[in-house]
């Protein structure tokens, strides 16, 4: 009964049928790890190092986009200077070089949970982040172990960040999946967007300081408060989808 009025929607906007779920497309940062408070303040730190005027919650605005990207976007933004990719990747060292010296990410509540979930109900779990941060992505199967698909998408794979929806279509070829065959599952307005556009239906978890409302306007078929909501009601939200499949 929870999706029930989520599904129908998903159903009629995007003109399938049924939502017939085989794979889970998973956001990393916000949904996996509680990561986003250290990130923002690397990225303050960053700016702030360059002359850069910024608050931190602008970067959870930008959140999915590539590290160069946003680079780019403030330095434009903030001193109206153009500088290249390969610059940008370099000061984003610079950034990840801050957010190691933050300390360890921990691990979101209830995420290990939502997994060991969707894995019983046989649902194949793909990771799917924009994030080339290796101190993040190395703790992935020690942190989840055997719960995550080989198959996974980070930045090595896209050539663009989110919103563009190209993250959540490779994910899909990677599982030979269809977009009513996958639920996206995000924290972030511009992950929302991608996995929105992608034609999956689109789960959002506020997680961080970005409202409900927020969520649902980048397109999520059904938004979350927080990740334990969204594990209470993950056996009820599944059988939802197979009622669709009768
Ligand atoms: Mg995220």
């Amino acid at each position: 009964m929870i999706g029930q009025t989520a599904i129908a929607n998903y159903l009629k906007f995007s003109g399938h049928k049924s939502i017939d779920l085989k794979v889970a497309l998973i956001d990393c940062d916000g949904i996996l790890y509680d990561s986003m408070k250290n990130h923002t303040r690397a990225w303050v730190k960053l700016m702030k190092k360059n002359g850069i005027k910024c608050t931190r919650d602008e970067f959870y605005l930008y959140e999915g986009m590539t590290g160069a990207g946003i680079i780019k976007l403030m330095f434009k933004k903030g001193v109206g200077k153009n500088i290249t990719d390969d610059e940008a990747w370099e000061l984003y060292k610079v950034k990840g070089r801050y957010l190691k010296e933050l300390g360890e990410i921990p691990v979101m509540p209830g995420a290990l949970e939502m997994l060991t979930k969707l894995k019983e109900a046989g649902i194949e779990r793909v990771l799917v982040t924009g994030s080339r941060e290796p101190s993040v992505l190395e703790r992935i199967d020690n942190d989840f172990p055997e719960l995550f698909s080989e198959k996974r998408v980070t930045a090595h794979d896209t050539r663009h960040g989110k919103p563009n929806p190209e993250p959540y279509l490779k994910g899909m070829a990677k599982a030979e999946a269809k977009p009513n065959q996958c639920i996206v599952i995000e924290n972030a307005p511009l992950g929302v967007q991608a996995g929105h556009t992608a034609g999956c239906f689109t789960i959002g978890i506020t997680t961080g300081p970005i409202s409900e409302k927020e969520l649902t306007k980048a397109g999520a078929d059904i938004v979350f408060k927080s990740m334990e909501d969204f594990v209470a009601a993950l056996p009820e939200l599944i059988a939802d989808f197979k009622e669709t499949t009768r």
